[in-house]
């Protein structure tokens, strides 16, 4: 924890630790296959940790191949960030831009036959212009999302094929996506494994050619199923400290959380028994207690299904949730905590002396998912990084417009 003596921090800022994103690709490439690289999956913004910080941390690694995203916005971001490596769109990629993305070399996922149409014909466009463009494609199997993709098989084969004969594309990558290889039951995501191998198969034996970059590990494929590392890996949730589900084993990759939330108490008071608590009067205090208000809430992305539930951490103990999380502030209640003043720094998500409070925890708590509440992290607040326990930068959302 690095102690932000800012003002207009005091409110709500998130710290993620640059070191612990280093330290977890790290730790999951040591787990890889000799020659075997990684792609960091930095869409949302990076799980609302920040893209374009994580991007530049990740960069430096040698076995980082390079970055994938969700949407053509994102993928420019990082261009115009100065970020140099491969990046690669996993979904569908709508034609409006398609010029800009060929010019910034940014990798398509491609699977629908006007794709390549309309990629060729840009690419054709540019070098009337006198630019040398190529489109860079990855094509996308369906082995069992039902997402999107080709099938694995005759007619996924004839896409293959005109993809190759597509002229300005070049097919650099194949991949697919695991559905289930968060579970304990690794069948179904074997069974997906087996049906894209044979696919890579048959595109040998018929087309004789060999796509360059095959892929299809997530997270939890990247540490319980060795046998599917191929030539690189996509590392979501895992890099920034969090576990893909509760069945996906602990003790093979260890990761720390990078983010942490933290917020300060703005008003102290005592209450009556029987004085109600926030919306609804759905606490009611049974004796005299002493409470706090935390100025942040579910505006912030911080789920309003704690209410009545979660806890925070002030000086090193839990201080719970009394009544309903509002949009811009809760209450808690610190009658057992009471070295508690106005101004005391409350931990919402992270490590407090022996206590901490995971992203999983308050899924948990709350009825949500992870990957969500760390997506869902909002705009109003900062999001200060460090490095070597030193800030390295800071983020503030809130002076866009
Ligand atoms: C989001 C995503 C990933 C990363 O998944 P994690 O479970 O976060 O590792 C990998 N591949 C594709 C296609 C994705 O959409």
């Amino acid at each position: 924890m690095v102690d932000i003596m800012r003002e207009d921090y005091q409110r709500v800022y998130a710290e993620v630790n640059l070191d612990a994103i280093r330290s977890n690709m790290e730790n999951m490439k040591a787990n890889l296959a000799q020659g075997t690289k990684m792609i960091g999956v930095i869409k949302t913004d990076g799980y609302g940790h920040g893209a374009v910080p994580l991007g530049k941390e990740l960069e430096m690694l040698d076995y980082v191949w390079g970055f994938a995203v969700a949407t053509a916005e994102e993928a420019l971001l990082l261009r115009h960030a100065g970020l140099k490596k491969p990046v690669l769109i996993l979904g569908y990629t709508f034609p409006y831009s398609y010029e800009s993305l060929i010019r910034e070399d940014i990798r398509m996922a491609v699977f629908r036959y006007d794709t390549l149409k309309e990629l060729s014909e840009t690419c054709a466009a540019l070098k009337r212009k006198g630019v040398n463009a190529k489109a860079k494609v990855h094509v996308k199997v369906d082995t069992g999302m039902s997402r999107i993709g080709v099938t694995p098989d005759e007619k996924g084969l004839a896409f293959v094929q005109s993809a190759f004969d597509t002229e300005n594309v070049e097919v650099e990558g194949i991949f697919t996506h695991f559905a289930r290889a968060d579970e304990t039951d690794k069948s179904a995501a074997k069974k997906q494994l087996s049906a894209f191998e044979s696919f890579l198969q048959l595109i040998k034996d018929r087309t004789g050619k060999e796509i360059p970059l095959k892929h299809c590990s997530n997270s939890a494929g990247i540490i319980e199923l060795p046998e599917a590392n191929m030539d690189v890996v996509r590392a979501g949730i895992t890099l920034y400290g969090l576990w893909p589900s509760e069945q996906v084993r602990k003790d093979i990759v260890s990761l720390t959380p990078a983010l942490s939330l933290y917020s300060h108490i703005v008003y102290i008071k005592e209450i009556e028994a029987g004085t109600q608590v926030s919306y609804g009067g759905t606490f009611t205090a049974a004796s005299r207690m002493r409470i706090a208000t935390i100025p942040a809430g579910y505006g912030d992305g911080y789920p309003r299904g704690l209410s009545g539930k979660g806890y925070v951490l002030v000086h090193g103990r839990r201080a719970p949730i009394l009544g309903r999380v509002c949009m811009d502030q809760f209450m808690i209640d610190v009658t057992n905590i009471p070295e508690a003043v106005q101004g005391d720094r409350v931990t919402l998500i992270g490590q407090d002396g022996q206590e901490k409070i995971t992203m999983e925890m308050l899924g948990e708590i709350s009825g949500r998912f992870n990957y969500e509440l760390a997506c869902d992290l909002g705009k109003r607040i900062p999001r200060v990084y460090t490095k070597g326990g030193k800030i390295l930068y800071t983020k503030d959302y809130y002076q866009d417009f």
